[in-house]
């Protein structure tokens, strides 16, 4: 893509009424657009990240059987009533219809895919089952104020799985579970998984996943020898305590931000909806139920926050909006100009997205300082100088300094 035709632009101020560091950056980037508090658009560069996110996302589940649909957003608020959720659940969306009618917007599925699988799922032999989607989800949240991290409307990705007996639930959640460290690292994100408390929605054990960062509204124990993780909120531990999962380890403090959760649901659901099916016995049988999410606005809104540096966003090379940014410094200048363009050729035939800074009249500080806000993982000036020199100036956004690259050195970058 050429920059000189993206129609957002970045800008230099803060916007204002915006506290939250994810939101700020990726506002002033062009990434997203503010509606309301806790809404917001997302435009050409952040539907990208987006895409990429939701890519990993789709194959990891995929990858342990699960099966994509779409649910309905606008619910009736029949099966809300039927699960106690219209009225125990605070941010539950109330809609009033000129009908007389109520309705809700999805704040999660269940209410909409256990009769969905009531419908389909009638004997053991259809067991076990997962189904997801990605899709919008709307939360009456009364304050929102940590922009893409916790908004009134965001993209999730919600799995529901289905099974037959707890020892084959358990064995999914421990799958399930590796999966979602899977896509974390594939995110370019350090996260942990912690042991947390079910919330509203069961009183069983669950798992959160964290993601390190001092910008995290959660406050996490954690292992430095093992995996033990724990949300301060349910431990008596403290930090500096010996680890009581390992012989050697000790618990560290830190700040996190939550990108996910494992809830073990039991069977109230399927028994809200008298779904049952037919066990091996020939009896009715309820089965038991998981939900397992990832919130991937967030996803994106943590990445942006917890990797960004004093000039800007710093993407992992997986969900960044394009791989290479290209800085034409002389646009105009007709061997630049060719430059550019045969390397942006050479590199799109190679598959690799490149975003070219072809604008004229935009002086060169300008645009490295927009290279350096808008965080896309490497970057290749062309200008008369490096063509004089009949080379590239290649830098990656998180080094120091760059370096000159003929053509067959900076492709070999990208085998
Ligand atoms: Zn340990």
């Amino acid at each position: 893509m050429f920059q000189s035709k993206l129609f957002t632009k970045t800008r230099r101020e803060a916007p204002k009424d915006e506290v939250a560091k994810n939101a700020d950056l990726l506002i002033r980037a062009g990434y997203i657009h503010k509606e309301m508090a806790g809404s917001y658009s997302y435009l050409p560069l952040g539907k990208r990240v987006l895409e990429n996110i939701e890519r990993i996302v789709r194959q990891e589940m995929d990858a342990i059987g699960g099966q994509e649909i779409r649910m309905a957003t606008l619910h009736p608020s029949e099966p809300w009533k039927q699960t106690g959720a219209w009225d125990k659940v605070d941010v539950v969306f109330k809609i009033n219809s000129r009908t007389e009618k109520e309705y809700t917007v999805g704040q999660s599925e269940e209410e909409i895919v256990t009769p969905i699988a009531k419908e389909y799922v009638q004997s053991y032999k259809d067991l076990p089952v997962a189904i997801y989607q990605i899709g919008q989800k709307y939360r009456d949240e009364l304050r929102a104020k940590s922009g893409i991290m916790r908004g009134r409307e965001f993209t999730m990705k919600d799995m529901y799985s289905f099974h037959e007996t707890q020892e084959d639930f358990d064995l999914f959640y421990a799958t399930a579970k590796d999966a979602y460290l899977r896509v974390y690292e594939r995110c370019g994100l350090v996260a942990k998984a912690t042991e947390a408390s079910g919330g509203s929605f069961t009183e069983k054990l669950s798992y959160e996943f964290m993601v390190l960062t001092d910008a995290g509204e959660d406050d996490i124990l954690y292992c430095d020898s093992c995996s033990y993780c724990a949300n301060v909120e349910i431990t008596k531990e403290a930090e500096g305590d010996g680890c009581t999962r390992c012989p050697k380890g000790k618990l560290a403090r830190a700040k996190a931000s939550e990108v996910g959760n494992i809830f073990d649901l039991g069977t109230k659901y399927p028994r809200d909806f008298g779904f049952t099916y037919m066990n091996k016995e020939g009896n009715a049988s309820t089965p038991i139920m998981g939900c397992f999410g990832i919130g991937i606005t967030r996803l994106m809104g943590v990445a942006a926050e917890a990797l960004a540096d004093e000039k800007g966003i710093v993407w992992p090379e997986s969900i960044a909006p394009f791989r290479v940014h290209i800085l034409n410094l002389s646009v105009g200048d007709e061997e630049a100009d060719k430059a550019a363009r045969a390397l942006y050729d050479e590199l799109t035939a190679k598959g690799v997205a490149v975003l070219c800074d072809d604008r004229a009249d935009v002086r060169a500080g300008e645009k490295f300082a927009d290279s350096d806000l808008i965080g896309i993982p490497h970057r290749v000036v062309v200008s008369k100088k490096t063509i004089s020199e009949g080379k590239f100036e290649y830098k990656k956004r998180t080094a120091g300094d760059a370096r000159m690259l003929s053509t067959v050195e900076l492709l070999a970058l990208f085998n």
